[in-house]
């Protein structure tokens, strides 16, 4: 059996211990030592990693209630022990800051389900509805409990001493418990700070609504209580997360703001004026796109004279069928080719009224160009292969001519 030095000592980062055995597990050599300071992955926080002797801990896994360390290769005797320490340091703050986040939750009303420390952020799984919370508070009220620098007990509770504490959860297994005092008490096996202090701060990122809640009304209305209740999941960061996280949103802002050539702080603004003028541009250039198009159009109608217009057009879809609409307001057949995106367009129009059905007249061109696309007796537009185009068209304008 495995002395658990991170029980007693979460601090812990060099020790000496020996194997006592070198197993297979998935592939990869697992030693089994006589005493370890290495977390093996349990209660939402990962293993942890490091070295033994000359061997990279890749892992640690309870298995069977033996402590696996899993190695890039195989090491035997005495090892000296190396933990990570910066992603165990980093897996206390965000564990702990989880306790008292749930802490704080918990006295709101909303019990925490679950809890993820994921690579990136945190994430705790509530059952309670989103409107029913208030987020600042909750982060207040835990940043709070963190910056009083309160001591954390974390050991086992047993007897009438754990009768008297009034758990917030449930235990899985064992007695240990981690205590601070008038704040929480959760029976956890992880690595816990000796203060709470250490967590540094809190930050909730966003919060959404989870699982079967997300499809619950957000008025309350349904008739079964316990779906109208609904769930949320709220994402955090811990530490020195907050830090990095900071990091890379000020980095991302200064790159906007860069690319705006105005002040970070005036982003928000600058950003909604660019949306302006962009929006206003895309109106204007319509505008001219349509003048446009009727001058192609009176173009090509002195050309073809009282015969349809049959031209292939190299603006883009939209003008094609502006083109196109604006000789059959004007009493003309058009058959007008494009191409757009790799795609090869067609847009059939003629005037209101009896005439040629300009719909089944594009489902024949389509057919060459394997295409999709319909329309009405008077107007029909469709898109398929563009290699065939040019014989798309020439075939709908014969069929237009004998017909
Ligand atoms: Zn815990």
């Amino acid at each position: 059996m495995t002395e658990r030095l991170y029980l007693t000592d979460p601090y812990l980062q060099t020790f000496h211990a020996r194997v006592l055995e070198l197993r297979e597990h998935n592939g990869k050599p697992a030693a089994v030592l006589d005493r370890t300071a290495f977390y093996p992955e349990g209660g939402g926080q990962p293993g942890d990693r490091g070295t033994l002797g000359g061997a990279r801990v890749l892992d640690t896994q309870d298995h069977d209630g033996a402590v696996l360390h899993l190695l890039d290769k195989a090491i035997a005797g005495e090892v000296e022990a190396q933990l990570d320490w910066d992603r165990r340091f980093d897996h206390m703050q965000q564990h702990h800051g989880q306790h008292l986040l749930s802490a704080a939750f918990d006295k709101a009303g909303a019990p925490t389900v679950s809890f993820h420390l994921g690579e990136r952020t945190c994430t705790i799984d509530l059952d309670a509805a989103l409107g029913k919370l208030d987020l600042r508070k909750t982060e207040r009220e835990t940043n709070q409990s963190i910056w009083r620098n309160l001591p954390v007990v974390a050991r086992d509770f047993s007897g009438e001493e754990r009768a008297r504490l009034s758990l917030r959860k449930e235990p899985v297994k064992g007695d240990r418990v981690v205590l601070v005092e008038g704040v929480d008490a959760s029976p956890c096996g992880g690595t816990h700070p000796a203060r709470t202090g250490e967590v540094g701060c809190v930050a909730i990122l966003r919060a959404q609504r989870w699982g079967g809640g997300a499809a619950s009304p957000s008025d309350g209305s349904s008739p079964r209580g316990g779906a109208s209740n609904g769930k949320t999941r709220v994402e955090f960061v811990c530490g020195n997360r907050a830090v990095q996280l900071l990091h890379e949103a000020s980095d991302a802002v200064a790159a906007a703001a860069d690319a705006l050539k105005c002040a970070p702080a005036d982003l928000a603004a600058s950003v909604a004026r660019v949306s302006a003028e962009s929006q206003a541009r895309r109106k204007s250039l319509e505008a001219l796109q349509g003048e446009l198009a009727k001058v192609e159009a009176a173009q090509l109608r002195a050309r073809f004279g009282a015969a349809p217009v049959v031209a292939r057009l190299e603006r883009g879809a939209a003008f094609a069928r502006a083109v196109a609409q604006a000789i059959s307001a004007e009493g003309g057949t058009a058959l007008i080719a494009s191409t757009e995106d790799g795609r090869g367009h067609l847009c059939f129009a003629r005037p209101k009224g009896a005439g040629p059905a300009m719909g089944a007249l594009l489902k024949e061109s389509l057919a060459l160009l394997s295409g999709k696309g319909g329309g009405s007796p008077d107007f029909a537009q469709g898109a398929g292969d563009p290699a065939r185009l040019d014989e798309a068209l020439a075939l709908a304008a014969a069929k237009l001519s004998t017909g």
